[in-house]
């Protein structure tokens, strides 16, 4: 099957080009490169069934495929408040590229959205559907806003057209292809732990996120865009194993071996969200999906990715 994968270098649509590879799929990854590499796709560049096309999914393109996933957006909280206009619009004009071009070949279209989308949630865990709490002017309403639109267009398409299209809410994730850069919590906390520089836990510190880690993910997006019968469906894909930021912190310093102090500072934005936990029941009983790789297990093939990468920044 052709499958088009837009965000395709991103840390999660890399990963997902090459499990499609892997299944002998051919593939072909759409990216502007605002917030993804091409070192990401270092690993399957040369494979004959991929094709890299530089592209910016806001703009009109015609690439036949049979699936698309749509990936495309920055998708950090440092990422988007420093592209808040992208952001808003790769998932606005970009999502409405991606679905007319789905509806055009026929394709099975999967949107990624987000946990975001339930804002600062007044449920928890938080199922399907649960609304959420968000605010629509706030700093992070490019992204969290922009994510229900395109929930909102997937669905007219759903609706109106027949398209045979999916919505997967992400909830946090890591792994290897992390950008160092991006300010998120394991990417942060792993190169500050692996450098012996203070880990820096946004106060209060007690807010939660549940950490799930990439193959998951990414085996979760097949089966939610494989599966029959989920045409229509939203589901919650993440790790419900829930902990606090400070716990995260300590454990990413214990696992690498880390002398680094644990400080406390003010978060990067307004609205960070207190808790969130996904609830993925739905997940369980229409994709027969559930994480598989247990928190540390996860860190430590993420500390030991990071390690080689900033020992060879070293050389
Ligand atoms: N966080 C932190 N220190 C950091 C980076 C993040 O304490 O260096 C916290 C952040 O305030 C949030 C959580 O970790 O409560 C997850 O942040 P991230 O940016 O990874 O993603 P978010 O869940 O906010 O989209």
């Amino acid at each position: 099957m052709r499958v088009l994968v837009t965000g395709g270098a991103g840390f999660l649509g890399s990963h997902l080009c090459a499990r499609l590879l892997g299944l002998g799929h051919d593939v072909v990854a759409l990216d502007n490169l605002l917030t993804g590499s091409t070192t990401n796709l270092d690993p399957i560049r040369a494979h004959p069934r991929f094709q890299f096309v530089r592209h910016d999914v806001t703009e009109p393109c015609d690439i036949p495929a049979e699936a698309v996933f749509h990936l495309a957006s920055p998708a950090s909280p440092e990422g988007y408040l420093r592209h808040p206009l992208e952001t808003a619009l790769a998932n606005s004009n970009g999502t409405r590229q991606a679905l007319a071009l789905s509806h055009r070949y026929h394709a099975s279209f999967l949107m990624a959205s987000t946990s975001e989308i339930y804002g600062d949630p007044l449920v928890h865990p938080q199922p399907e559907d649960y609304w959420g709490n968000v605010n629509p002017i706030g700093p992070r309403s490019c992204y969290d806003e922009g994510k229900r639109f395109a929930e909102a267009l997937t669905m007219i398409y759903y609706r109106q057209y027949g398209l045979d299209a999916r919505i997967v809410r992400i909830f946090n994730c890591y792994g290897p292809h992390s950008d160092p850069h991006d300010g998120r919590i394991v990417p942060n906390f792993v190169t500050q732990a692996l450098a012996g520089r203070p880990i820096t836990v946004y106060h209060p510190g007690t807010q939660t996120r549940s950490l799930c880690y990439v193959s998951d993910l990414v085996d979760g997006l097949i089966r939610a865009m494989f599966t029959p019968g989920t045409a229509g469906g939203v589901f919650n894909l993440g790790n419900p194993e829930e902990h606090t930021v400070l716990e995260y912190a300590e454990t990413v310093r214990r696992l690498a071996h880390s002398s680094s102090a644990i400080v406390f500072r003010d978060p990067v934005s307004a609205d960070d969200p207190q808790r969130r936990r996904p609830d993925i029941t739905r997940a369980r009983q229409v994709l027969g999906w559930e994480p598989r790789v247990g928190l540390e297990e996860g860190l430590l093939e993420t500390i030991e990715w990071f390690r080689q990468r900033l020992d060879v920044a070293r050389v």
